[in-house]
C-alpha cells in the first residue's frame, strides 16, 4: 500500500465514479472549473476540454430559467460558507435537453496550494423526480377527487336535509288538511262510513250514527256486528249491493230500507265505492248515505193516489157501461125467464120432465141478480137517503145470513154504544153487508169458523186514514176463513176480479160494495192474512141522532113535516 496518493491517483479515482464530479476554485471570484470527470461529460454532453476553466456564467447558462431559485440560493450560501449541502435543480445539457440534477456540494482545502476547492458531485435524478412529480400529481388528483367527492357528499347531504325539511312540511300540511277533512266528515249532514266487505263498520261519522238511532259512532261500531243482518231490512239487498260493488267498483244512488236501532225502518240512498289493495283485492267499502224516507213516503202516497184514481176511473167507466146495457139486458133476461117458465108449464102439461128448463130459469135468475147489482152500482148516489141507526141494519143482515149459514159457521153480532147514526140508503148498506157476509161465509166454507158482524163509533184524526178527520161509524165483517195473499188483496175491488170457479163468483160483490160506500162519503178497508182470516171495515160518516125523523137526499136533510 503506497504511503500517500498524489493528484493523479485522485484524478483516476474520480474518473471512475459513476457520479458526475467537477472541482471548482472557491477562492477565485469566477469559480473556474478545475476538474471534470468522465461521468460529468457523459451527463452534460460536453468534453472535458470544453468545460475546464469555465466559470459561473457557463454554469448559470445551464441552470433552467424557472423553478430553481431556492436551490440556487442554497448553493450560493453553501459556496460562500463552505457548509456542505445537497439540492436538486433542473439543468440543461449541451444539446439543450433538460434533466433533473441532484447536486451535492462540499468544500475541501487544497493543502499544497492552500486554496479552497468546491467539489460538486451530480446525479441525473430525472426518473426519480418525475416519479415524485407523478406521485405528487396523482396524489393531488386523488386529493382533488376526494375533495370533490366530499363536496358531492356535502351537496347530497344538503339536498337530503332539504328533502327531509320539505317532507316534514308536506306531512304537516297533510295532517292539517286531514284534520280539516275530518271536521268536514264529522259535521256532514250525510252519513259517511267505511266498512269491511264482510259487513263490519270500521268507521262512521256522527250523522250516520244519528240516522241509525245510535248516540255516537263508537256505540254504533261496537253494537253492529253484521251490517247485513242488523242494518239491511232485506238481506237480499245486501247481496245485490255486494255484487254491484264487486263488479263495477262503485254503487250509485242505490235505495233500500235499513233498520234503525229501535227497530223502525227508514229508506236510504247510498253511493259507495270499493277500496282495493295493490293486488286488486277489495279490502273495504266507503260510502255516503242519505235518509230519503220522506221522499219515498211521498212517492208511495202518490202511487197509491194514482192507483186509487185509476180504480175510480175504472169504476166510473163500468158504471156508465153498466147503466147503458143493464136495462136492455134485464129485459132480455125477463123474456128468457118468462118464456122458459111458459115452456116448463107446457112440458109439465105434456108429461115431459122440465129439468132442462129449470136450469134455464135458474141461470136467468142468476143473471137478473147480477144485473140488479150492476144497476145498483151505476146509480149509487141517485137514491134517497135517510138518517139511519146502524145496529138494526146489522141485525137484519145477520138474520138474512143465518138462513144460509151452515152449522160449521157461528155468527156473532157485536154492536157497541148507542150513537151510531148515518145518512144512507138502507137497502144499499144492506147490500154492502150482505156481499161482505157472503164472501166471509165462502171463505169459511171448507173448514168452518166464526163470522163477526158489528159496529162502533170512532173518531178519525188527521193522518189516521185518508178519510177527512171526524166522527164515523165503523162496521166490521170479520171471518176466520182462508184469508188472502197480498196479490189477491190488491185486486179485490176490481170489477169482475174473482178467485172463485166459473159459475160461483161474479167478481162484482166488492166493487159494488166499494162503489156504494164511497158514494156515501165513506171508505172500505180490508186487512187479511192467508190462513188466518179477513176483516173488512166499512167507515161511514156519523151524523148526530136526529130529534125528529127527517128525509135526506144527497143535497142535505129536511125535517119531515
Ligand atoms: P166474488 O165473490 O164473486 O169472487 P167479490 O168481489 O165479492 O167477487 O170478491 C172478489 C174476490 O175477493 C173473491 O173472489 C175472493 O178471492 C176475495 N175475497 C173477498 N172476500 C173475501 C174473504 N172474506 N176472504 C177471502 N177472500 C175474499
Ligand atoms: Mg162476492
Amino acid at each position: 500500500m503506497p504511503a500517500s496518493l498524489d493528484l493523479h491517483d485522485f484524478e483516476q479515482i474520480l474518473s471512475c465514479s459513476p457520479n458526475a464530479i467537477i472541482v471548482r476554485d472557491a477562492d477565485d471570484p469566477d469559480r473556474p472549473i478545475l476538474f471534470a470527470n468522465r461521468a460529468f461529460c457523459d451527463l452534460t454532453g460536453y468534453s472535458a476540454g470544453e468545460v475546464l476553466g469555465q466559470g459561473v456564467a457557463f454554469l448559470q447558462r445551464h441552470v433552467a430559467a424557472s423553478g430553481n431559485a431556492a436551490a440556487l440560493d442554497e448553493m450560493r450560501e453553501a459556496m460562500a460558507t463552505g457548509r456542505p449541502t445537497r439540492v436538486v435543480l433542473q439543468c440543461s445539457r449541451k444539446d439543450g435537453s433538460l434533466f433533473w440534477n441532484e447536486v451535492s456540494l462540499y468544500s475541501v482545502n487544497h493543502a499544497p496550494s492552500g486554496r479552497r476547492l468546491v467539489v460538486k458531485s451530480q446525479r441525473d435524478v430525472t426518473a426519480r423526480v418525475e416519479l415524485e412529480h407523478d406521485i405528487r400529481a396523482s396524489t393531488q388528483a386523488h386529493r382533488k377527487r376526494a375533495a370533490l367527492k366530499a363536496a358531492d357528499m356535502r351537496q347530497a347531504l344538503e339536498q337530503l336535509y332539504d328533502e327531509i325539511v320539505e317532507r316534514k312540511r308536506v306531512e304537516q300540511e297533510l295532517r292539517s288538511t286531514e284534520q280539516k277533512f275530518r271536521s268536514v266528515i264529522e259535521n256532514a249532514v250525510e252519513g259517511i262510513y267505511r266498512s269491511t266487505p264482510d259487513g263490519r263498520y270500521l268507521d262512521a261519522n256522527p250523522a250516520l250514527a244519528r240516522m241509525y238511532g245510535y248516540s255516537s259512532p263508537e256505540e254504533m261500531l261496537a253494537d253492529v256486528a253484521s251490517i247485513e243482518r242488523e242494518i239491511y231490512v232485506d238481506p237480499a239487498m245486501r247481496q245485490q249491493f255486494r255484487s254491484l260493488i264487486e263488479r263495477d267498483g262503485i254503487v250509485r244512488n242505490l235505495e233500500y230500507e235499513v233498520r234503525r236501532r229501535d227497530g223502525s225502518a227508514i229508506w236510504i240512498c247510498e253511493n259507495a265505492r270499493a277500496i282495493r289493495s295493490r293486488g286488486g283485492r277489495i279490502v273495504a267499502y266507503e260510502g255516503m248515505i242519505q235518509d230519503v224516507t220522506e221522499r219515498r213516503t211521498a212517492q208511495t202516497a202518490a202511487i197509491r193516489l194514482e192507483r186509487q184514481l185509476l180504480q175510480a176511473h175504472k169504476m166510473e167507466a163500468l158504471g156508465t157501461l153498466a147503466g147503458g146495457i143493464a136495462h136492455d139486458f134485464n129485459n132480455i133476461l125477463g123474456a128468457i125467464t118468462g118464456f122458459a117458465e111458459m115452456g116448463r108449464d107446457d112440458a109439465r102439461d105434456r108429461g115431459i120432465p122440465p129439468d132442462n128448463l129449470d136450469q134455464v130459469i135458474a141461470a136467468a135468475r142468476r143473471g137478473r141478480e147480477i144485473v140488479r147489482q150492476i144497476l145498483m152500482f151505476s146509480r149509487a148516489d141517485a137514491n134517497q137517503r135517510t138518517v139511519l141507526a146502524v145496529p138494526p141494519i146489522l141485525s137484519e143482515v145477520v138474520s138474512f145470513l143465518a138462513v144460509a149459514v151452515p152449522a160449521t159457521i157461528s155468527l156473532a153480532l157485536e154492536c157497541e154504544g148507542e150513537e151510531q147514526h148515518i145518512v144512507a140508503d138502507g137497502t144499499q148498506i144492506q147490500q154492502v153487508l150482505l156481499n161482505l157476509g157472503t164472501n166471509a161465509m165462502h171463505a169459511m166454507k171448507a173448514r168452518g169458523g166464526v163470522l163477526r158482524i158489528g159496529s162502533r163509533g170512532v173518531d178519525l184524526r188527521e193522518g189516521d186514514d185518508e178519510l177527512p178527520p171526524g166522527r164515523y161509524v165503523r162496521i166490521h165483517v170479520a171471518d176466520t176463513g182462508h184469508g188472502m195473499t197480498p196479490e189477491v188483496m190488491r185486486r179485490i175491488f176490481e170489477p169482475f176480479f174473482t178467485t172463485k170457479p166459473v159459475g160461483e163468483g161474479t167478481g162484482l160483490g166488492l166493487s159494488v160494495a166499494h162503489g156504494i160506500v164511497q158514494a156515501h162519503g165513506g171508505a172500505l178497508r180490508v186487512s187479511s192474512e192467508p190462513g188466518r182470516g179477513t176483516e173488512f171495515a166499512v167507515f161511514l160518516p156519523a151524523t148526530p141522532t136526529p130529534a125528529a125523523p127527517r128525509t135526506c137526499t144527497t143535497e142535505g136533510c129536511v125535517a119531515d113535516s
